[in-house]
């Protein structure tokens, strides 16, 4: 069955106190075991956050696709792993706009991940032009096709996908639930083709792109949308809360 699940991407904000009580308010928020919970913030603060939740995951926003070695400034995925990191994000639009990470670039560290028992988020999504253009499946199948479809059925299923508009990303515009759907849909039918059809029915398909609590309800009750990754929205943990509770 589909995890429903709601990720925060903190991105490169918050002082440390104001992560520590972030994270104090979202433990003491009561929410359905059945929606998985996890926040990305700065590498900084993710050995101390770890320590303090059992409702909710930490995730990593970034690593780099080796494990040791002469890699000024990096992470790896190893490192993460050794301090109990489950989940990392990989293709978020702002790695591959700012820092150049290619669709074979993603594949490594896809496959850098799984080879270390972390679950990827997966982000994937079309520039306003290519939309524009009613082109946004094929280049979104693309991604998917250039950094995950190269995994084994059993790999895939360590993968979430999160559907991320670039023209909707911290903008306040919005994909229509209708726009969100189809194309969340037409990533579970490339699933299924590439795959099988419980392949395609397992794997969790998160809608990102100003996601609020004032649109999470309808976004969340389209058929293949599986919760979200939120931005500017994981910041408060109010609406964190509400949209955590959208389902
Ligand atoms: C994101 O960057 O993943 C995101 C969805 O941001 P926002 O919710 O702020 O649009």
């Amino acid at each position: 069955m589909r995890k429903k699940i709601v990720a925060g991407n903190w991105k490169m904000n918050l002082l440390q106190h104001e992560a520590n009580e972030l994270v104090n308010k979202l433990v003491s928020q009561e929410v359905s075991s059945e929606v998985i919970r996890i926040v990305f913030p700065p590498y900084l603060y993710i050995s101390e956050l770890l320590n303090s939740t059992s409702n909710l995951a930490i995730g990593a926003q970034n690593f780099y696709p080796k494990d040791f070695g002469a890699y000024t400034g990096e992470v790896s995925i190893s490192q993460l792993k050794d301090l109990g990191v489950k989940y990392v994000l990989v293709g978020h639009s702002e790695r591959r706009m700012y820092f150049n990470e290619s669709n074979t670039f993603l594949k490594e560290k896809v496959d850098s991940a799984l080879a270390n028992d972390i679950h990827v988020i997966f982000c994937c999504g079309e520039p306003l032009e290519i939309r524009d253009q009613n082109k946004h499946e094929l280049f979104v199948i693309n991604q998917l096709e250039e950094s995950l479809f190269h995994l084994s059925a059993e790999q895939l299923k360590n993968v979430t996908i999160a559907y991320e508009p670039i023209w909707a990303i911290g903008t306040g515009r919005t994909a229509s639930s209708q726009q969100a759907e189809e194309m969340h849909a037409c990533i579970r039918k490339s699933i299924i083709e590439t795959y099988n059809q419980e392949v395609g029915d397992s794997i969790s398909i998160l809608y990102g792109g100003s996601c609020n609590p004032s649109n999470a309800k309808e976004l969340f009750a389209c058929p293949n949308v599986d919760g979200g990754l939120i931005g500017g929205a994981s910041l408060k943990a109010e609406d964190f809360y509400a949209i955590s509770t959208s389902f």
